[in-house]
């Protein structure tokens, strides 16, 4: 049986993980040039630079122990962090990748069979095949079985001709959220490594450089409030970098402004109406969806509803 699998964050991994144990020859289809998706990092003058998900939280224990079989502890690692506010449970700190948090993804994925830089445009069904094709119209080949793990919108995009999983899909709702690395010729002093609402239109700031491994001095991410990336959701990076650059400045006044490094807009950051389904099966039609927006906004959400999805189908749905 032929599996594809479209997204490679921790849902995405972690289905082609569970499909590929059940004996299936697998495809992983991603759009970027690597793994992470949503936890993904930057290379930055020979460091990394964690832009999405900058830690995650496993309050279960069969998370953490499913981590811990598959990822070097070296490459898992607890990150104990001063945190300054009160974080919501999707901020909750616990671990991150070394030297990079797409060091987790890049650990699960073993051998898999993994194409990047490909994004999956249109399906198409043909009796009983799935047929994949990427932006230029060209078939990739065809597929037993499908499973899509991006974010509901993008999901919906490839799944709006087929209605009765299009309207479910339709209904969870993803928001956007800038964010902005900055470096300090000193680090601030004195401060916690996490910050939850440090200064009006800041959610939070990470100090990145703290965390084992980034290989950088005074490094900082900044994440928008979600009001504050509505306002300026339209601007470009060039814009919108120094505003938040602006914000952080005149909280901390540091004795000499913070250097942007890049700014970046997540589209689909955070889910804002969850679905409330571990994941959603296209009956006689081997299709599956999964991903954090299924039932939550977390990295173990993903990893969650991957793993539920992955459960059924080895429990033979139709
Ligand atoms: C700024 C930020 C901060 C966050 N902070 C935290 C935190 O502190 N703790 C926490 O637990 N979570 C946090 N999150 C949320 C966390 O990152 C996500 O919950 C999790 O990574 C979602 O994983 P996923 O596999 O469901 O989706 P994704 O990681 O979004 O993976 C989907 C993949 O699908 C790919 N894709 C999409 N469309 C296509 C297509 N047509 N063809 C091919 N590939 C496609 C994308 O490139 C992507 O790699 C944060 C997210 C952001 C953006």
């Amino acid at each position: 049986m032929k599996a594809a699998v479209i997204g490679a964050g921790m849902a995405g991994i972690t289905i082609a993980r569970q499909l590929r144990v059940q004996g299936m020859e697998v495809t992983l289809f991603d759009k970027s040039k690597g793994t992470g998706g949503r936890m993904s990092s930057r290379s930055w003058q020979g460091g990394w630079i964690d832009h999405g998900a900058p830690y995650f939280a496993a309050r279960t224990e069969e998370f953490y122990s499913y981590l811990q079989a598959r990822i070097p502890s070296t490459a898992c690692q607890r990150w104990l962090a001063r945190v300054q506010g009160i974080p919501n449970n999707d901020e909750l700190v616990g671990y991150i990748g070394v030297p990079r948090n797409s060091s987790i993804t890049r650990g699960l994925l073993g051998d898999l069979n993994f194409q990047p830089s490909t994004r999956i445009a249109r399906l198409e069904r043909e009796g009983q095949r799935w047929l994949l094709f990427n932006d230029g119209e060209s078939l990739l080949g065809e597929w037993d079985m499908v499973v899509l793990s991006a974010p509901a919108p993008q999901t919906y995009a490839l799944v709006r001709d087929i209605p009765e999983i299009a309207v479910q899909v339709k209904k969870a709702e993803m928001e956007p959220c800038w964010v902005a690395a900055v470096q300090l010729s000193l680090p601030l002093r004195k401060a916690a490594e996490v910050m939850i609402d440090p200064a009006p239109g800041l959610r939070r700031i990470v100090a990145n450089s703290a965390k084992p491994g980034r290989n950088n001095d005074g490094v900082y991410l900044l994440q928008a409030t979600a009001d504050w990336t509505q306002e300026h959701l339209e601007g470009s990076p060039e814009q919108v970098g120094p505003k938040l650059c602006e914000l952080f400045d005149q909280k901390f006044t540091p004795a000499k402004p913070p250097v942007l490094l890049f700014a970046h807009r997540w589209r689909y950051a955070f889910t804002k109406t969850a679905l409330e389904k571990e994941f959603l099966w296209g009956r006689g039609l081997q299709i599956g969806i999964c991903g954090d927006w299924c039932i939550g906004r977390t990295v173990e959400d993903a990893w969650i509803s991957a793993m539920a999805l992955g459960k059924r189908i080895s429990e033979g749905i139709q």
